[in-house]
């Protein structure tokens, strides 16, 4: 097994008992929820709620940071990624997602160490938002050079399902609020540490100012990842579909790789299109790397089918039950889940077959085209090279014939339909220019592709920058 290990610090909470008081730790995740501002522990028989936070030397105010989240899949980004108007990962828009949660989050805070105080008694409102819980979202990004694509296909050819799997991912988790009032965030005084309103009467003789709002808690972590999209039309079961394939997948997975339950987690992520699989356990077994072997969803379908009662059938389950679908972890999906709905759909996935969707390497592909460039242009060559060096998308081809239009472009970005003409000096005299004329209007009418011109005797670095929006 490729022995990877991430080292997982844990979250601590100061818990002020015993002659100095202890710290108690919890797996990010779980400290997520369980140091929650306003959260209540449990430590030898007393309770300690999360009041404050450690406070650095530098203040709080300079720790936040802007991110933004994809409504669609869930992707993660940051610095000044945050300030995209579409998902880097699936181009959707990054607006609110299907539940309300914005998707730009101007003060995220990483959790660090939580202070707790003693309390006796909870009061009725307390014990009512402690019911309501909080609201998590989960979220990921690939590390840019350690991802591979696939598809698994039916025995048809039928697509089924799109693999990503990305090594040493990231992975997120925001706490959103408590989930009573839909609130957006806690509030936090910066300078104090103190969360909450109910803080401020005790402190107001100390700071006077208000506390700041909408701060929402984050915590990370490094995992290797599988991103799994289903490809099935969108029709009116799909939600209690995609919630029953999801735990399907998970449950045969482990049974097929003899995971632990808490080893293996799965995900459903922004429109519940894609779902996130992650190694849990420090070290990781590595499995999801072996999910891109050829045959290795026909070993999953079938244990799915088995699972699921359609082997051995089990006349007392009618959709879903403890011994297949159901779990104690996925209790807010039960209404969804049916294992009827998935079951022709496993049947097709058992002659399945995975095969790579293999980019070609930056640099090669690099190559490639500048074996392809006009050789007798310069400009052309000095185009592709600032392309490159700015770490645009390169082009899919140079030189390629449009047969429909007659018609060679220098460069073509062939899914965003750009065709781009590097004019050097050559095309400097006016016959040249008529002929360019011709061609270029051939090639809009011919075609669906829009013509994008670069002039040697103009700005033209600066309309990259242009493209780079065009082609992102
Ligand atoms: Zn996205
Ligand atoms: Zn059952």
């Amino acid at each position: 097994m490729p022995g990877y290990n991430f080292p997982r610090l844990p979250v601590r909470a100061y818990i002020p008992a015993g002659d100095k008081g202890e710290f108690v730790s919890r797996p990010r995740v779980v400290a997520l929820r369980e140091f929650a501002p306003s959260n209540f522990l449990y430590y030898e028989g007393s309770k300690f709620e999360v009041y404050k936070t450690r406070v650095p030397a530098g203040g709080i105010d300079r720790d936040y940071q802007r991110v933004s989240v994809c409504p669609n899949c869930g992707y993660f980004h940051d610095g000044d990624n945050s300030l995209r108007d579409t998902c880097e990962n699936c181009r959707s828009r990054l607006v609110s997602d299907r539940n309300g949660n914005p998707a730009k989050l101007n003060r995220v805070l990483e959790m660090g160490t939580m202070i707790t105080r003693r309390r006796e008694r909870i009061t009725c409102d307390e014990e009512e938002r402690l019911k309501y819980g909080y609201n998590l979202t989960t979220h990921f990004r690939y590390d840019a050079q350690n991802r591979e694509t696939a598809t698994v296909a039916a025995a048809d050819g039928t697509p089924l399902l799109k693999l990503t799997y990305g090594e040493t991912a990231k992975l997120w988790w925001i706490n959103r609020g408590s989930k009573r009032n839909q609130e957006r965030g806690f509030k936090l005084d910066g300078k104090t540490g103190l969360w909450g309103e109910g803080n401020r009467q005790t402190n107001s003789a100390i700071d006077s100012s208000l506390p700041t709002p909408e701060v929402h808690l984050l915590v990370q972590d490094t995992s290797n990842i599988l991103v799994v999209e289903p490809m099935i039309a969108l029709n009116e079961t799909a939600e209690a579909f995609l919630a029953t394939l999801q735990f399907a997948l998970e449950r045969s997975i482990q049974a097929v790789y003899k995971l632990e339950d808490d080893e293996l987690c799965s995900e459903r992520l922004g429109q519940g299109r894609h779902f996130l699989f992650w190694e849990a356990a420090e070290g990781g077994a590595g499995v999801l790397s072996q999910l891109l072997k050829p045959q290795a969803f026909q070993a999953i379908a079938q244990a799915a089918l088995d699972i699921c009662h359609f082997i051995h059938p089990k006349q007392s389950c009618s959709q879903a039950c403890y011994e297949c679908l159901l779990s104690y972890r996925n209790q807010f999906d039960h209404p969804l889940l049916n294992r009827h709905l998935i079951r022709s759909w496993l049947e097709q996935l058992t002659g399945s077959t995975v095969s790579y969707d293999r980019p070609i390497p930056r640099d090669a592909h690099y190559q490639q085209l500048c074996a392809q460039v006009d050789r007798h242009s310069l400009f052309e060559q000095q185009v592709l090279d600032a392309i490159y060096q700015r770490g645009l998308k390169l082009p899919d081809a140079a030189q390629a014939l449009i047969a429909e239009a007659n018609c060679k472009p220098d460069f073509l970005y062939r899914s965003q339909g750009i065709a781009i003409f590097c004019d050097g000096s050559a095309h400097d005299h006016s016959d040249q220019q008529q002929r360019d004329r011709i061609d270029r209007d051939n090639l809009t009418y011919h075609s669906n592709y829009s013509v994008f011109v670069l002039r040697h005797d103009e700005n033209w670095q600066e309309k990259l920058d242009f493209l780079a929006t065009l082609i992102d």
